[in-house]
């Protein structure tokens, strides 16, 4: 179903968990004086970076050290055993690179304020940040998830495999209490999903869940639209490749949660090496500063191109989010395969959250690797195409929208006609 997105963002002000919405006003805490809260759009850009000014510095330093020297190994091990036992993070100077490094610790602070969590964890993918999410609960004894299909491909095959010795029970969000079991170590959702853009009801998910942690993918809506953590999950993944880099240069995966789930993460990830490199982490920190901007304008141009898309009688169905977003999801008439190959200036590739306009086929790309019955259970058809919205101009986007949607036209009629006339050549 078609509908306009919810324009919750501008309208209220505050997120649930205090920080200040674009425009809004400054909460006062009940029985104190105004304390300042900061709006996302003011976190992107100065999270993780409000020591520079004192360090005499206006760009954050990359810092691209694996080692440390330190001559006083005594005190080294010590924060090392502290790190072990803990998974704190080191006190003091850094200490080898897969422990942490400083460039990657400011994108993680940044991060964990935008999404409102007390800490966050990077990794050097979004599928090594699940990865060590299923690994942390399955040291814990805890290896079966409960998850609401679609998922990205990719997260759906590591569960259904079981390549890291989970067990996962399928189920849509009204099947989440029920799925629960005394093992069940993880709850997993995306909203919106991946590609289907179908969303759920954060809260509600959560209630369901009870005391077993919830984990949102929140890489297509973003901190700018959606704050899972205020609305009861425990942990939010992001693949950082997309939005949050928002350049396609960029790999990385980040999960924002409480600070003990990211002890067990930091640990898992000085153990198994999945780490960010720290010029990725500069990377991504540099876009977390012009996220909010990047992801209102793509909404924006996403809404108009889903609404012309809606209207147009060579569409079949479109599906846009209520929470908005960069993202369109369409049916067409014709064979989807001849919009790919029809667009000039969209980019056809996989992945999404670039500056530029991105457009694939599910079935064949993004989740080829779900079983084709699975696939087509959880909304993914075979007519299915994804659209990530970039910072074009709407109307130069259209025509090329509008224009792959004529060749693609054009080509169903050439072969309906050439089908009818071998029909006619066989039938004398
Ligand atoms: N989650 C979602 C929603 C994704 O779309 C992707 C990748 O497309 C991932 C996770 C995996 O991220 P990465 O490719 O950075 O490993």
């Amino acid at each position: 179903m078609f509908s306009l997105p919810c324009m919750d963002s501008d309208t209220r002000d505050t997120y649930d968990d205090g920080l200040r919405r674009p425009g809004g006003i400054s909460r006062t805490a009940p029985g104190t004086a105004p304390f300042p809260v900061r709006s996302p759009d003011t976190e992107a850009v100065h999270a993780g970076r409000e020591d520079l000014a004192a360090l005499g510095l206006h760009a954050p330093p990359i810092d691209l050290s694996t080692t440390y020297p330190s001559a006083d190994s005594r005190g080294e091990a010590a924060r090392i055993d502290a790190f072990a036992a803990e998974g704190a993070e080191p006190e003091g100077p850094p200490v080898y690179g897969r422990l942490g490094n400083p460039t990657v610790a400011r994108f993680e602070q940044a991060l964990a304020r935008l999404e409102g969590t007390d800490s966050a964890v990077a990794f050097a993918t979004g599928m090594a940040a699940l990865s060590a999410v299923l690994l942390a609960r399955g040291a814990a004894g805890l290896r079966h998830v409960v998850a609401v299909r679609p998922l990205y491909g990719c997260s759906d095959h590591l569960l259904t495999a079981g390549l890291l010795g989970s067990e996962v029970t399928w189920t849509d969000p009204a099947g989440i209490a029920d799925a629960l079991r005394p093992d069940t170590g993880l709850v997993m959702i995306e909203t919106p999903a991946n590609p289907t853009l179908a969303e759920a009801d954060l809260r509600a998910v959560a209630h369901a869940c009870g005391s077993v942690p919830l984990l949102v993918d929140n890489t297509f809506a973003t901190p700018v639209l959606q704050r899972p953590a205020g609305q009861g999950a425990r942990l939010v993944l992001h693949s950082a490749t997309k939005y949050l880099g928002g350049h396609g240069d960029v790999m990385g995966g980040v999960v924002a949660c409480d600070e003990e789930s990211a002890r067990r993460l930091r640990q898992i990830r000085f153990a198994t090496g999945g780490v960010l490199h720290p010029l990725a982490g500069y990377l991504l920190l540099r876009g977390l500063a012009t996220l909010p901007v990047r992801v209102r304008a793509a909404s924006a141009t996403a809404a108009e191109l889903a609404r012309r898309l809606a209207a147009d009688p060579r569409v079949a169905r479109v599906r846009y989010p209520r929470i908005g977003g960069a993202m369109i999801a369409f049916e067409t008439h014709g064979d989807p395969h001849e919009v790919i190959a029809g667009v000039r200036l969209i980019t056809p590739a996989v992945s999404l959250g670039s500056v530029d306009t991105l457009i694939q086929h599910p079935a064949s790309i993004s989740h080829r690797i779900v079983d084709a019955g699975d696939r087509r259970d959880a909304g993914v058809t075979d007519r299915l195409l994804r659209l990530s919205a970039g910072l074009e101009d709407v109307e130069d986007l259209w025509a090329d929208l509008d224009g792959a949607l004529g060749r693609a036209a054009t080509a169903g009629e050439r072969e309906r006609e050439g089908r009818v006339a071998v029909g006619r050549d066989t039938s004398r």
